[in-house]
């Protein structure tokens, strides 16, 4: 398997610390040997590739901006290369390291008790346990705030009702994250939302897998049912106060997707690029002498090296702690619409190999699908900044007044009136 030369039309590798290309160096390595050689055929079979678990905790993957237990405290752009490189890889991979890091080591780090962090944090880092993060139910997406989801307490326990939909890891999670309405207080629709560690196993609390995606093929995605599922008191992550601390999870992931866009938007012309330059046809020319082909190859290396110098940028506030929910709305908005584009232009190039697994091309252009909807549609993203800069928030449109309904054009035709 060949090495994958990196693509940087810009230079952009000196905005880079030395410490920074050593760990993308390291990742890009991984993927080259170890993930490409098995990828496509994980996702022919749809599996998640556990086998790559645990030399991805031994390569610190797992928890990696954490510095506490043995984990390395990486900076937001080392991390961010980091996702890069496995988005590169696929999709579907790095979603279960944004999973792990963001969703679940995140939470248990930051809003958990010190038992609940010194239990699960060393056993997510090496991969030894696998987590999810139940937040989207089937009739809440993009406004998880609805959420019917309860958690009641009785006695020194916790009952949790509901269901959750489209989770990551759900069939394969030890613990997973969830969250679910109390009683106290009034936040959203009349309770205040927590985040509650349910662990496998646990009576009540039942888990089964997504069939018939044609997108992150090689991740699990999965539904979970909690039936009078009874856990104990301090099974509730006591330092989470509402739907914001949800959200500040997602940012974290979010973050990290802005990165990973670009890593798939640089495998795809990466692998149109050389297939232009090989592929010959009239006059014993490659494509890559046509117009019409380096237009679409000028295309990607232009947004692909715009949104280069967004994640480095993101990056840089978040080391700064400056970072804003609305910048990472950006980055994940736009890089992902790139890698989404990319994908597209990259398959029109490889005519009719653009649709087979010999090629990688066609796996990132289903990924990407799942990628450009998760962690907050493109649309809703575009809300995100449209607020920022306005300071109007558009997410909800004007309450339905309840009118009688209007009779149909079909119901108040004339009888006899042409249709
Ligand atoms: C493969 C995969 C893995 C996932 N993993 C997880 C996970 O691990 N944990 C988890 O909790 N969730 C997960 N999700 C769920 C994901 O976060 C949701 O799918 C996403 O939030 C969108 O919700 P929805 O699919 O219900 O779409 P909807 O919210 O129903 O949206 C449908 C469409 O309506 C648009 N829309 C909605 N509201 C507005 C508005 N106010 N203005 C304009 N347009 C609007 C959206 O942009 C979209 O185009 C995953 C999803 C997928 C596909």
């Amino acid at each position: 398997m060949s090495r994958f030369p990196g693509v940087d039309f810009l230079d952009v590798d000196t905005l880079l610390t030395e410490e920074e290309r050593m760990v993308r160096d390291t990742i890009r390595a991984f993927v080259d040997d170890k993930v490409k050689p098995i990828i496509e055929e994980c996702h022919r079979d749809g599996r998640t590739p556990l086998e790559l678990v645990p030399e991805m905790g031994a390569l610190n993957l797992f928890g990696a901006s954490i510095s506490e237990y043995g984990l390395p405290g990486l900076g937001g752009v080392a991390y961010g290369l980091i996702m890069q490189e496995l988005e590169r890889g696929d999709s579907g991979l790095r979603s279960f390291v944004s999973v792990q890091s963001s969703l679940v080591m995140y939470p248990i780090y930051d809003f958990g008790s010190q038992e609940q962090k010194d239990k699960w944090i060393p056993r997510l880092a090496t991969g030894e346990a696998i987590g999810c993060f139940g937040l989207t139910e089937p009739d809440f997406g993009s406004n998880p705030g609805g959420m019917r989801t309860t958690a009641r307490k009785v006695g020194n326990e916790w009952v949790l009702n509901g269901s959750k939909q489209w989770i990551t890891n759900g069939t394969l999670a030890d613990v997973a994250v969830v969250w679910a309405k109390t009683e106290d207080g009034a936040s959203g629709n009349g309770g205040k939302i927590r985040g509650f560690l349910v662990e496998k196993g646990t009576p009540g609390f039942t888990s089964s897998d997504q069939h018939g995606k044609f997108s992150l093929r090689a991740s699990t995605t999965s539904e979970l049912g909690f039936h009078d599922c009874r856990i104990p008191a301090d099974a509730i992550l006591p330092k989470t106060t509402g739907l914001k601390n949800a959200l500040m999870c997602l940012n974290q992931a979010r973050y990290g997707i802005a990165w990973g866009g670009i890593g798939s938007a640089m495998e795809t012309y990466h692998t149109a690029l050389h297939y232009a330059k090989e592929r010959i046809q009239f006059n014993g020319q490659p494509i890559a002498c046509h117009q019409l082909v380096q237009e679409k190859l000028a295309w990607m290396i232009t947004e692909i090296s715009k949104g280069q110098l967004l994640s480095i940028q993101i990056g840089r506030l978040k080391e700064a702690g400056r970072l804003k929910h609305f910048h990472i709305s950006m980055g994940k908005r736009n890089n992902v619409w790139v890698a989404r584009e990319c994908a597209k232009l990259a398959r029109e190039i490889l005519g009719a190999n653009g649709i087979v697994d010999d090629y990688p091309v066609i796996r990132h252009m289903l990924n990407i699908e799942s990628v450009y909807t998760y962690e907050g549609t493109h649309d809703i993203h575009g809300l995100i900044i449209g607020e920022a800069v306005t300071g109007i928030p558009s997410f909800n449109a004007p309450e339905r007044a309840e009118k009688p309904a209007k009779p149909t054009p079909a119901e108040s035709a004339p009888v006899g009136a042409a249709r």
